[in-house]
């Protein structure tokens, strides 16, 4: 992803791979870290306001002051002048200016940073989940270390906590960092009598 790519999600509404594979516009990323300062102010529509209003979310007024912060420092350092205008405007500024190739990689890794930080901090993702009580095929312990943790775990979340489509799950043995992707998870899954319709069922119980 380039830099312009970047500033594209972090300013303007751009269109995002939904899980059952089709593009859908989303809003730009800087506009819901600013929402999600401000709750209250959002999705309140038909809700009647009768209780008190709702605190500020201080994780995404820090990192929105970390993020107006580094790119009003590093404006500075490029031009030596102060930036008179909003953040969103800046971040474009920086996509159509003539970068040094330093700059234009470094600016590429902090806006790259920012979508990052916005996506985990408004759509954390779930933990994996856990097979108890499972045999890894590697390495044929179900269990490891002094507290027995659990060997194996299946990935079948979004970024967004969205169960993924079963095709792109994934199963990782923590204790020999075997992986299975694709369609062997399906076929695992048989094989440790598990089969992926019973963990959907299961998954869906306790998402
Ligand atoms: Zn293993």
């Amino acid at each position: 992803m380039s830099l312009k790519d970047n500033a594209h999600q972090l300013v303007r509404e751009h269109l995002k791979m939904d899980r059952d594979g089709k593009a859908h516009k989303v809003p730009a990323l800087l506009e819901e870290l600013r929402r999600a300062v401000t709750p209250g102010h959002a999705g309140s529509a038909g809700g009647g306001m009768t209780g008190p209003p709702i605190p500020i979310n201080p994780n995404a007024l820090d990192l929105l002051a970390e993020i107006e912060g580094e790119a009003r420092r590093d404006h500075y350092e490029i031009t030596s002048t102060g930036w008179q205008s909003t953040l969103e405007e800046l971040l474009q500024a920086f996509a159509a200016m003539d970068l040094s190739a330093e700059w234009d990689a470094y600016l590429t890794h902090v806006s790259r940073d920012w979508i990052d930080k916005i996506t985990a901090l408004l759509w954390p993702s779930k933990p994996r989940r856990k097979l108890v009580g499972k045999t890894c095929p590697a390495c044929g312990w179900s269990t490891y270390g002094e507290e027995r943790k659990v060997c194996l775990s299946l990935g079948c979340w979004d970024d967004e906590g969205n169960m993924r489509a079963i095709g792109t799950w994934d199963i990782e043995c923590a204790s020999c960092e075997a992986s299975w992707a694709g369609e062997q998870v399906a076929y695992l899954l048989r094989a440790l009598d598990t089969p992926g319709i019973k963990v959907v069922s299961e998954v869906a119980q306790v998402s």
